[in-house]
């Protein structure tokens, strides 16, 4: 136990959990005899007892036909303590998860279960439904397509399994209700989270966005054309990370006298410039985007998956799309916004399971207040996983790549490749099939087909290409004993990712449950990661056959890749740190929204302040009429500074750094202002809803008396958050560039 203790810094000790279902094991003879009433009763009698496992364990094996291993229940129990659990790929967690949810169902707990696509919401639901049904618990689902008298019932259930996205945009949806009844969402109390590192860390930091329609905005077509024909290292520069660019003096110098105009003058045009070169520059098609159906659909880099709902924030959007060539697509407002993190801190419980949260331990300490616990096989990991092969230039790699898989495919071995993005899954496709292969390419595009087409890549002969994610969730069993003599499933990394969590993951894809199995990455010392962020350095000589065998090569790379890893969490920390304050600002605000919804302190705000008005309007119509017109009244005002209020903070943002120029500490200088900005917003609520209560005229429709909300609304998910760091640094280069060419 200690040494448990002394390997696994920050991790849960699970001993007592262990000593639990050890008592449970022997309990098993008893429960085996009970009915499925006493069952539950046993269950209910103690969550989280010896008893409680020894019922739900007896349930789940009568009704699902699997029998939960020790392992599991020690998962579950650790879960219904409210950690997130590590347990390895193919170890049964959606099983586990559903005990854990059943637990927290019992404690009279409505619990929702996240899960990283719609397909495996779904899928789980469907699964779990039998043992529910059987504990007497009740469970639902929630798709995209899902109407909001589904969504309504969905969450009306003990357990609701949804993407995490859907239920943020639940959340959102609902917080623009005007009409109690018009919301589908009840109060948080539970999440239980799969593939909790990607959701709560990887992720966390991207914003769910409700977006309103107005005019569309202009799309700069001729910024564009002026953009396509600078270059690098003349008219611009990107940094080394590869994350900014920014204009040189010349560039700036070739810019103005194209339009004529001096940017020091035009801070708008400087936004669109920049917006266009970063388009330019900084996004490739096909690997951050493609462009499918004339529209451009973005790649989701750490899945490899085309996003339907993603978007850029508007501006980047349509550069990209004038960069393209393309029709502007809609522009909208943003209504509101919450931050995946925002969203799952709201949450009392918290719980969550995955195959690798070791790494993120830190990360969900710090952000979530959570702890890790570590979860054994339930037979040991007899995988291979081999040092890297490390190649100079990007060509060896490729060439020794593909000679890999064609030895490997000759032999009938299952093979599975991973590649880092969906341009690099096509052109390796194209490779093999000109030497004579038929991969099978997978690109997240269609998650339920590529569930089916992944389950089978253990089969004999099997050899199919994938981008990092797709067809996650899915287990992939050996296709018969054969396959295991020949030494299990080959996964093949062609490049290590930005995190070795990433990797692992990829890895986990082989050797399940003690089956044999074997994963290698191929590397160069051109690959992205090592460009970005070695940029100085250079590996040490390849040996004869074109490899590169010093181990300071190996170093270099984890380094590289410890570097990247460092990076992303500094940026998740500050961008929390300034979403923090608005989140706070918005939680408090959705409370006094929620008792004017719900209740009449609208109302009573406005006789408060117009006691007079309010009678003679009373007079005129009903209390009734007069209440009801006065909450339309406050939640449009709300709502309209609610939205002026995030404007404000984005310009705030872009602007304190401006001020950070002059050696302020730009999240002090943020915080300072953004104390006086929310009670500026309070004033402004009351300031305007009694302005419009005084003009107001019962006899015709509020929209027409300058309380029209919008037409239209939209949900999706910003890749690059408009609030974020990224921006900053931009918006920080140009007009340091154009601070050094004006002394110049
Ligand atoms: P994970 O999410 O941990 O990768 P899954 O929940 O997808 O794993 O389960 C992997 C496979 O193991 C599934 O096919 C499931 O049916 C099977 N399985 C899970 N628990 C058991 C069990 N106790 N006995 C037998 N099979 C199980
Ligand atoms: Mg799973």
């Amino acid at each position: 136990m200690i040494r448990r203790f002394l390997e696994k810094p920050g991790s849960v000790d699970i001993a007592p959990f262990e000593r639990t279902v050890a008592a449970a094991g022997a309990l098993a003879d008893r429960a085996r005899d009970l009915s499925l009433e006493e069952l539950r009763e046993m269950a209910a009698g103690g969550v989280g007892s010896a008893e409680f496992c020894a019922a739900v364990r007896e349930v789940a094996d009568r009704t699902l036909g699997e029998r939960p291993f020790d392992v599991q229940l020690v998962g579950t129990l650790a879960m219904l303590s409210g950690n997130v659990v590590e347990m390895a790929t193919g170890e049964g967690k959606t099983l586990a998860g559903a005990l854990a949810a059943a637990g927290f169902a019992l404690r009279g707990k409505s619990v929702h279960a996240m899960s990283v696509n719609d397909y495996l919401a779904r899928r789980d639901a469907e699964w779990m439904a039998p043992f529910y049904a059987a504990m007497n618990l009740t469970v639902g689902w929630i798709a995209e397509a899902s109407t909001p008298e589904e969504r309504r019932a969905a969450y009306a259930c003990d357990i609701t399994y949804a993407n995490v996205s859907e239920i943020g945009f639940d959340l959102l949806r609902d917080r623009l209700a005007t009409d109690p009844e018009a919301t589908v969402q009840p109060v948080p109390q539970v999440a239980l989270v799969d593939e909790a590192d990607s959701v709560l860390v990887d992720e966390a930091r991207v914003p769910l966005v409700l977006a309103g329609a107005t005019d569309a905005g202009a799309a700069v077509p001729e910024i564009a054309a002026l953009v396509r024909r600078l270059s690098r290292g003349y008219h611009f520069e990107i940094d080394d990370e590869g994350r900014n660019v920014f204009l040189t003096a010349k560039g700036t110098d070739t810019v103005e006298s194209a339009l004529g105009i001096s940017l020091y003058d035009h801070p708008g045009t400087v936004t669109e410039v920049n917006l266009a070169l970063h388009a330019h520059a900084l996004l490739v098609r096909d690997v951050d985007y493609i462009v499918r159906d004339g529209r451009v659909q973005l790649v989701n880099a750490s899945r490899g998956r085309v996003a339907q709902l993603q978007r850029w924030p508007d501006g980047l959007q349509a550069a990209v799309e004038a960069k393209e060539k393309l029709a502007p697509s809609d522009t909208g407002e943003i209504l509101d916004s919450i931050t995946i993190q925002g969203l799952l801190t709201r949450y009392p419980e918290i719980c969550g399971m995955t195959g690798t949260a070791v790494a993120v331990g830190e990360n969900l300490r710090e952000f979530y207040k959570l702890k890790v616990a570590v979860i054994a096989p339930n037979r040991p990991c007899v995988r291979e996983d081999e040092p890297d092969r490390i190649y100079p230039s990007l060509i060896d790699k490729e060439l020794a790549l593909a000679d890999e898989i064609v030895a490997q495919h000759a032999t009938g071995r299952p093979i599975l490749i991973g590649t880092l993005d969906v341009a690099e899954s096509e052109s390796l496709a194209k490779e093999l099939r000109s030497r004579g292969l038929e991969p099978v390419v997978l690109n997240a595009k269609n998650d339920a087909e590529e569930a089916a087409i992944i389950a089978r890549a253990g089969e004999l002969g099997a050899l199919t290409v994938s981008t990092q994610m797709a067809g996650r969730g899915t287990d992939i069993r050996l296709g018969s004993p054969e396959v295991a003599e020949l030494g299990g499933l080959l996964v093949i990394g062609t490049g290590r990712h930005p995190s070795s969590r990433l990797d692992d993951q990829l890895r986990g894809r082989s050797g399940r449950q003690g089956d044999p199995g074997r994963s290698v990455f191929f590397v160069s010392g051109e690959d992205d990661l090592l460009k970005a962020y070695l940029p100085d350095e250079t590996l040490p000589k390849a040996d004869k056959d074109g490899r590169i065998r010093d181990k300071q090569a190996a170093y270099l790379v984890g380094h590289a890749q410890r570097i990247a890893e460092g990076v992303n969490t500094e940026i998740h920390r500050n961008t929390w740190r300034y979403t923090r304050v608005l989140e706070e600002q918005r939680a408090r605000l959705l409370d006094h929204r929620d008792r004017i919804l719900y209740g009449d302190a609208g109302a009573e705000a406005l006789r408060e302040a117009r006691p007079e008005r309010y009678r003679e309007l009373v007079e005129q119509s009903s209390e009734e009429a007069v209440a009801t017109a006065a909450r339309q009244i406050v939640l449009f005002h709300l709502d309209r500074c609610w939205t002026d209020h995030l404007g404000y903070f984005a310009d705030l943002r872009e602007g304190i750094h401006l001020r950070a120029l002059g050696r302020l500490s730009p999240i002090d200088e943020f915080n300072r202002e953004a104390l006086p900005a929310y009670r500026k917003l309070l004033e402004e609520i009351e300031k305007r809803s009694t302005a419009s209560f005084d003009a107001l005229d019962l006899s015709s429709p509020l929209a027409e008396q300058g309380l029209k909300r919008p037409s239209a609304t939209w949900t999706y998910l910003v890749s690059e958050n408009p609030f974020g760091s990224d921006w900053d640094r931009v918006l920080r280069r140009v007009s340091s560039a154009l601070r050094g060419r004006k002394k110049g």
